[in-house]
């Protein structure tokens, strides 16, 4: 089965990637898989496969490449393909390996996004950002704080830095990033697939991602 649209999205943590992501998934009706989620829902699920890959996800290292694809394929053959004309890659392919076993399985990508934000912004984006714990909901100190400094606005609870959002703990996290991404984005590059925006707000990035999407599938 080939895909008739296929985008990948590339972006580090904190980059706005999960907003653009919904937008794109909503205006261009391309279904949003994201491999981290597909992971932590086998998790959640208590399956085999989740129990297999929680330790590796929780020491941080990635998930060994035919189960990732097996992953990928059972969420891609679950698609509904009349509500969706294609699918949103987020997060996958993460090593050269994947991008061979994807395309020999599926399709090369239409295109892929980088979205790219420095590095500097996202550590300081992220250290101020406080997260309800039990809910996820988060708040930025700067641009979308609590009514009530250091709590969470529905329930009254306590808010908190994430252990990962921690300057030094960021720092680490966009450089692993940074490792695993260059190869991938070399070989998007030479294939001329890949389009970079560059910025450091989403809502700046973002309609220059629209205009782009809408000229490429030539949407009036
Ligand atoms: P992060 O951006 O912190 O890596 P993700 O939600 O994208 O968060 O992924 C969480 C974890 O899931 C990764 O650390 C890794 O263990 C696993 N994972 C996600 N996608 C892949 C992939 N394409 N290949 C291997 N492991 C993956």
């Amino acid at each position: 089965m080939s895909l008739k649209r296929c985008v990948l999205l590339i972006a580090a943590p904190g980059s706005g990637k999960s907003t653009i992501a919904k937008r794109i998934e909503r205006i261009y009706k391309l279904t949003h898989i994201c491999s981290g989620d597909l992971f932590r829902a086998h998790i959640a699920n208590g399956t085999d496969l989740g129990k297999q890959v929680e330790k590796i996800m929780s020491d941080g290292n990635l998930v060994d490449d035919d189960l990732t694809m097996q992953v990928l394929g059972d969420s891609l053959s679950k698609i509904n393909l009349k509500e969706y004309d294609g699918v949103l890659l987020d997060g996958i392919p993460r090593t050269l390996n994947q991008v061979e076993l994807f395309e020999r399985q599926w399709s090369a990508p239409n295109l892929v996004i980088n979205v790219d934000v420095p590095f500097t912004e996202i550590v300081n984006r992220l250290s101020n950002r406080l997260t309800h714990l039990p809910s996820g909901r988060v708040y930025n100190m700067d641009f979308d704080p609590p009514e009530v400094p250091g709590i969470d606005d529905v329930t009254g609870e306590k808010l908190q830095l994430r252990s990962d959002d921690k300057p030094e703990a960021v720092s680490n996290r966009l450089d692993n990033y940074e490792l695993i991404t260059q190869p991938i984005l070399k070989h998007y590059k030479d294939r001329q697939l890949l389009k970079v925006f560059s910025g450091t707000e989403t809502n700046v990035i973002w309609p220059e991602i629209d205009l782009f999407l809408k000229k490429h599938f030539k949407i009036a």
